[in-house]
């Protein structure tokens, strides 16, 4: 706000962090309070074939087209729109479904290794539902535990290597479908009458813990050293870290702020005032964070 006054222009990225599977994802609604306060005009962008060239889980960047899109709101229209409006509206002008998009469809993306990566994205195998198993070798997504696999393109489609099967596997054609169904099967299990406590477990992770609050500024760098190494679970009410030396120790949901992947590396969080890092030591964490986000939401708004 203060640049804003001073007469400068100031870049926002709603979302707050990349897409996983290339479509734009809720932002929160704040920044549309944030906008009225500034009453300046805002230039939308939108982003067609940024994932498809950077994939958050990739490995590597790949060749081919980005189209960015221009638009105006200015400060009449965004005094006269109502919040909800407001909101709508810049959703809908920055709004992208990568593997979707005729981009998809028309452009030939090109890359080298394209699979290396995909268990950050890929937890939940479509042919034996195992979870965890996903691994990715040259352009092959593989399950270690079914021994299926299946050739992904650099424009995201999925083409299984088995013989044609009926049921889910041949319905999955590109990774938008493949993630889709793993959020379906989430919002299932979350949602679902039969629940057992465990919704996902990793071995073999380690915790850090920061000194600072959110408070602190960020220009100052957080220190973080190390707790432990265990085993990492997730119920409805608690991230469990079971650590090596027999020490448990909980973070209930509610209290799990601000939580971000970062880098394919690890998840930051901060838990009643204090940052965290969770390292997933090359395995899938994205999971844990769209369940938390299942577990946040209403049932009745998650079922839209
Ligand atoms: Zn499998």
């Amino acid at each position: 706000v203060r640049a804003i006054k001073r007469g400068e222009s100031v870049g926002i990225f709603p979302e707050g962090d990349g897409s996983w599977d290339g479509e734009t994802m809720d932002f929160a609604r704040k920044i549309v309070k944030l906008l009225k306060l500034c009453a300046v005009p805002v230039v939308t962008v939108r982003n067609s074939g940024g994932y498809l060239t950077r994939p958050k889980w990739a490995e590597s960047a790949r060749r081919g087209k980005i189209q960015l899109q221009f638009d105006v709101i200015d400060a009449d229209e965004l005094a006269r729109l109502s919040e909800d409006k407001l909101y709508e509206l810049i959703k809908e002008r920055i709004y992208v479904n990568d593997v979707k998009s005729s981009l998809a469809t028309n452009v030939k993306y090109k890359g080298k290794k394209l699979a290396a990566g995909i268990q950050y994205l890929l937890w939940k195998c479509p042919r034996c539902e195992a979870e965890g198993s996903i691994a990715g070798k040259g352009n092959q997504v593989r399950c270690a535990k079914c021994g299926a696999a299946w050739d992904l393109s650099a424009n995201l489609r999925v083409t299984p290597l088995m013989k044609a099967e009926p049921g889910l596997a041949s319905v999955i054609q590109d990774l938008k479908d493949w993630n889709d169904w793993q959020k379906a099967a989430i919002s299932n299990k979350v949602n679902g009458e039969a629940m057992n406590g465990c919704l996902a477990m990793t071995e073999g992770v380690r915790m850090e813990v920061g000194r600072g609050s959110r408070k602190t500024p960020f220009r100052k760098k957080l220190l973080f050293s190390t707790v432990g190494t265990g085993r990492l679970r997730l119920t409805r009410e608690a991230l469990i870290m079971d650590y090596l030396n027999g020490a448990e120790e909980r973070f209930d949901i509610g209290e799990v702020k601000y939580c971000v992947e970062c880098l394919n590396k690890y998840v930051k969080f901060y838990y009643q005032g204090i940052p965290r890092r969770i390292f997933f030591n090359g395995q899938n964490s994205y999971r844990y964070i769209e369940i938390m986000r299942e577990l946040r939401e209403p049932p009745s708004e998650s079922a839209m």
